[in-house]
């Protein structure tokens, strides 16, 4: 079972499928069935119905498995684009569709800490934005922390997404896409560089 969790852990980018939490590395790794075993009990060991996510969209899921129209309501993060039903103001997750509003609202999507979480993650891209209008010498390294904060290896993706596609269009929806950004520990590097400017930042903001 470890082989299969670390592989889940390699397509899923460390993230929990739903929310887009990095599984950090000392909470449980839960394999979630899209398909709930009690109910689809062939599709049990369907290697695509496994997806990795946290203990808490796990338990929010659980078995339920509503329908929308005879189709299954969840987006199946794996199969299709969750953009096309879900949004986000901020750190607010919005829903755009009927299946959108079901997904959010069962396995609680818009949960406090969770929302918490991404404004704070949200807080280090504003951040990274006003540097790079503070010191255009910064201009490249900021640049391509951004690039990769778009890239499904980040953390909450999909609302970085919809915040920079507001704020740097350009960036966000390049003419020809930007070439993928190789892991680095950019989180960290993303911390240190707001620590160092910390003082400054307070004035500015
Ligand atoms: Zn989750």
């Amino acid at each position: 079972m470890q082989y299969y969790v670390q592989v889940l852990k390699e397509m899923f980018y460390e993230k929990c499928a739903y929310c887009e939490s990095k599984i950090k590395h000392i909470s449980p790794i839960h394999i979630e069935h899209f398909y709930p075993k009690s109910e689809f009990y062939n599709q049990m060991f369907e290697w695509g119905n496994w997806l990795l996510a946290c203990p808490l969209c796990n338990s929010n899921k659980g078995s339920k498995f509503p329908y929308c129209d005879d189709n299954p309501c969840f987006i199946d993060p794996t199969l299709e684009n969750p953009n096309e039903h879900i949004d986000f103001l901020d750190s607010q997750i919005l829903s755009k569709s009927v299946r959108g509003e079901k997904t959010i609202k069962e396995i609680r999507l818009d949960r406090i800490p969770l929302t918490e979480e991404r404004a704070r993650w949200l807080n280090n891209i504003r951040i990274l934005l006003l540097l790079v209008l503070r010191d255009p010498t910064m201009h490249s390294q900021v640049r391509n922390l951004l690039i990769w904060a778009m890239q499904p290896d980040a953390p909450y993706t999909g609302m970085t997404r919809a915040y920079l596609r507001e704020k740097t269009p350009k960036l966000a929806n390049p003419e020809s896409p930007h070439p993928m950004i190789q892991y680095q520990n950019q989180i960290k590097q993303i911390q240190k560089l707001i620590e160092k400017y910390e003082d400054e930042l307070k004035n500015l903001t």
